[in-house]
Order: structure tokens, then sequence, then C-alpha cells
């Protein structure tokens, strides 16, 4: 059953990550052309050359308040970049009519010390992703945008025309699997967003079945998740969440 609120949304999916930190795209896209990536290499360079930086004054004879003032400022400047890109997807959004952004349902904190002086701890998932979700709920919402929020599981991996589970050969790069399928290779951003934004309506995500080289133990994981795709009912992650795909942790960024 379609609740028609949602029939009548054009659900714009929002894929963040790292390569991009926001990836935009409505779930109807005919092709790749409005899509809407903010490129997030060079951000990531600052939060690497941030977090060399404050490896540096740790181990000087800087004393803690000065470290703490220079992480504050700096922490500042990266926030200020992530809302500017967060208003540009508004901005992009509205353009739609009865626009609802879509994301994955992430749940991780940011913990930005995590990031600066845990050496086990991942950029993305430590401050970026997380952040990057938080800026764009609060910007969405001096727009007056809903963002809705979808199980985020394999939406890295899933192909966005058949359903079928792809290959992340090249890191950016989703190829399908399908042979019957017309997606040889997409964008691995672009694919995730469009994923994510037509998990939006109940029914129309994932078409799947399997891929030639048989079910696996992620496949059913997906066949048992893809019976809820009502954003409603993904409130609650222990009952959404499946096991993450363990080799791909980025890749779900
Ligand atoms: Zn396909």
């Amino acid at each position: 059953m379609i609740p028609m609120r949602n029939a009548e949304r054009t659900a714009i999916g929002v894929d963040l990550g790292e390569y991009n930190l926001y990836t935009a795209c409505p779930a109807r896209m005919p092709d790749w052309n409005g899509v809407y990536p903010i490129r997030g290499n060079e951000y990531c360079a600052r939060l690497d050359e941030f977090r060399e930086q404050v490896a540096a004054l740790l181990g000087s004879e800087c004393d803690r308040e000065t470290i703490v003032a220079y992480v504050e400022h700096r922490r500042e400047a990266l926030l200020e970049r992530l809302t500017d890109a967060a208003h540009e997807i508004c901005e992009y959004a509205s353009a739609y009519d009865r626009p609802v952004l879509v994301t994955e349902d992430n749940h991780y904190q940011p913990d930005l010390w995590a990031w600066l002086t845990d050496p086990d701890a991942h950029r993305g998932t430590a401050w970026l992703l997380p952040t990057a979700h938080l800026r764009l709920r609060a910007v969405a919402a001096e727009y007056g945008l809903e963002v809705a929020t979808v199980p985020e599981a394999y939406s890295s991996q899933e192909c966005h025309a058949c359903g079928v589970i792809g290959e992340r050969p090249l890191g950016e790069t989703f190829r399908c699997t399908n042979s019957d399928c017309h997606v040889d290779w997409a964008d691995a951003d672009y694919n995730a967003a469009k994923v994510l934004a037509q998990r939006y309506y109940p029914g129309r995500r994932c078409a799947y079945r399997p891929s030639r080289s048989g079910p696996t133990e992620e496949h059913s994981a997906l066949a048992a998740d893809g019976g809820s795709p009502q954003h409603q009912q993904s409130q609650d992650p222990e009952l959404q969440q499946p096991p993450r795909s363990p080799q791909s942790p980025q890749e779900d960024a």
C-alpha cells in the first residue's frame, strides 16, 4: 500500500560520503545530467591535515587550553564549509515540486576528538558523515524541507535500475553484474543517491534477485531488508539494520 503523501512527493536521495560530501539525485531522473555532487577531496585533505597538526601540537609543549582553542577554531571552519554545502543541496532540492530529502539512517554520533586522536578512527564514520548528516538536517529545517531516512544497507552496492547487488571494482565506480540490465557502469555515488531516493517509495526499491554467482549471506540480508522500505519504519535501527558489509564501511558511507 503506497501512502499518497509519499507518492506525491519528489524524493531526492542524498548520499553522504568522502569523495563527494553530498550527492543529490531524484528517484525518477532519467539520466545523470541533473545529479548534483559536491566534491569532498579538498575537504578530506583538510581533515587529514588537521589531524596531523593536532598530533604535532599534542606532541609539543603547547598547553592543553591552546590546543583546545585551536581545535575549536578549525572545527568551526569545517562546519561552515559543510553548512555551505548543505545550503547548495537544499537550494538544488527546492527547485523540485514537493521535494523530500532522503538520506540513509546512519546513526553514528560525531566525535571529532576520536578522529583527531584515535589511530583506529575512520575519518568518515568518526566525524564527517554524522556531521554532514546533522548539518543537512539543520539547514533543511531552515528551508522547510523534510528529511526522511531509509535503510542504508547496500545502498552503495545495489543497482538503481534492476536492484541486483553489483560490484565496486574501482572504488568510485559501480558495475551492475546483471546481464539483462541496461546499466553497465555508473558513478557509485550517483547510483547510491538514486537508490536512496527510490527507497522512499514503498515497493519501488530493490527488485532483488540473485546474481549469477548465487545467493550469499549478504544477499539474504538484503532480501530480508527489502520488505520494508517505508521510511516511517526505519526509525528503529535495531529492527532495520542488517549486518554491515564487512569489507566496505567506506563504500557504505
Ligand atoms: Zn542493473
